[in-house]
Formats: structure tokens, sequence, C-alpha cells
């Protein structure tokens, strides 16, 4: 089931590639395999899924431990300080960074490891209280003084649109990542690339991809729903 589904998410990334004019190489599709067992990542692994996100740091290194090494990690969920060593030589992508103080961490313990760290700006578009992110007016700020600090790199921005019945009522937010992306590029600041917008989940990835999504981040579409509870 988990391989259908993972090929049936690619048809539909292709299809939304295609309405809008996209190359659908530009987009690359995460599974979001947090609270799932690794037995299932292996059958996503036979319909050709090689990138995986997860929110937690310890389930992450878990998974990181027990699955082949060329399989590639994103953390997207809230990283706590305390748990940046961890991680910086595992995530081949943290998406979840907004603020100094982190990104100064994530630097800090990457100069230790000797490894160079690439970074999305969480960006709360949608300004949900519950949310984690800057607002889009702090974007800029935060990504000029990530800049200048050692073996970090922001590659670009990544949102969590609130949830909804329909995906349309997401668009004005992609549509606001994108833009915002191409308004910091325009500032051409130092060790800042804005080719990355990780936009869309389950509910919204096409509407995502429409507006212009170079990863996706989709987990109950590929693996069914979580429970928490167990
Ligand atoms: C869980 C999670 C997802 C995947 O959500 P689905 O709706 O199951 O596709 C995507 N992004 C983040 C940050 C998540 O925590």
């Amino acid at each position: 089931m988990v391989a259908e589904n993972y090929r049936a998410v690619e048809e539909r990334i292709r299809l939304a590639c295609a309405r809008s004019g996209r190359d659908p190489e530009d987009v690359t599709l995460i599974a979001v395999s947090k609270t799932k067992p690794v037995e299932m990542i292996r059958e996503a692994m036979e319909a050709g899924a090689r990138v995986f996100g997860e929110n937690k740091v310890q389930e992450l290194c878990d998974k990181y431990e027990q699955l082949p090494g060329d399989l590639h990690w994103h953390l997207i969920g809230h990283l706590q300080r305390n748990k940046v060593k961890y991680i910086v030589d595992k995530a081949e992508l943290i998406h979840s960074v907004d603020s100094l103080r982190l990104a100064e961490e994530i630097s800090r313990e990457a100069v230790k490891k000797g490894v160079e760290v690439r970074i999305l700006i969480e960006v709360n578009v949608a300004q949900e209280e519950s949310k984690f992110g800057v607002t889009v007016e702090e974007a800029p700020e935060l990504v000029r003084q990530i800049a200048v600090l050692p073996q970090v790199h922001v590659e670009g921005l990544m949102t969590i649109a609130p949830y909804v019945d329909d995906p349309e009522e997401n668009r004005p937010i992609f549509r606001a990542l994108k833009k915002l992306a191409v308004d910091i590029k325009t500032k051409n600041i130092d060790n800042v690339h804005m080719d990355v917008l990780s936009m869309g989940m389950t509910g919204d990835y096409e509407v995502a991809v429409e507006e212009g999504a170079t990863l996706v981040r989709v987990g109950t579409g590929i693996f069914g729903e979580r429970n928490y509870a167990i």
C-alpha cells in the first residue's frame, strides 16, 4: 500500500507540474515517516523513495542508524538548541530554523564536527498562534544575521500552512512564501540562496507545487494516518 501511495503522490506532483509549466525534476517529494516503523520506510523505498522527513531528533537518529546509508534525512520539526549536536551531521537539510540563537548553535556544532549544514528559515506566513516560525517581516533580517555564521548555509524558506478543507485556501500562503523568497534573493546576500521552497503537505501539496514548491512534505498521503497514542 505504501509503495502504491508513494507512486500515486509522485504522479499527482507530475500533473501539478504539467498544469503549471514546471519541470518535475525541480520538485522533490519528502516522505514524512514520523511515528512510522522502518518496515514502512522500506516499503516506500521499493517505490523509489530516498528522501525522508522526521520531526523529532531522536527518531531521525534511530532510523538513520537502522536504514541504508544512501537515504537522505530532513529534519522538518521544531529543533531545540540542546539537540543540535545530534543532528548536524545526519540531516541533509534542517527546515525549521526560526531564531538567530538556534542558527548560532548549529554553526557552532557544524564547526566542531567539520561539516557544512544546510538550513531553511521557517516562516509562519499564516501567523497562526500555535506555530513556530518568524513573520514575513522578520525573515529578511534573520537571513542577514545568519548569513555571516560559519558553516551554515541558508538555502531557502519553509512554511507550514494551516489545516484547511479546501487546499485553494492555502494558495495565497504559498504565493506569499514564494514572493518573500524572491524579495530576499534580490538582496544578493553573500552565502544565501533562495532556491529551496519547502511547502505543501498531504492536503495541499498540489497547490503548493503549482505555486513553486521545490520540496513537498507528505506523510499521511503515503503512510496513512498517524496514531500518536501508541
Ligand atoms: C507531519 C508533518 C508533515 C506531513 O503532514 P501530512 O499532513 O501527514 O502530510 C509535513 N510537515 C511537517 C513540518 C510535519 O510536521
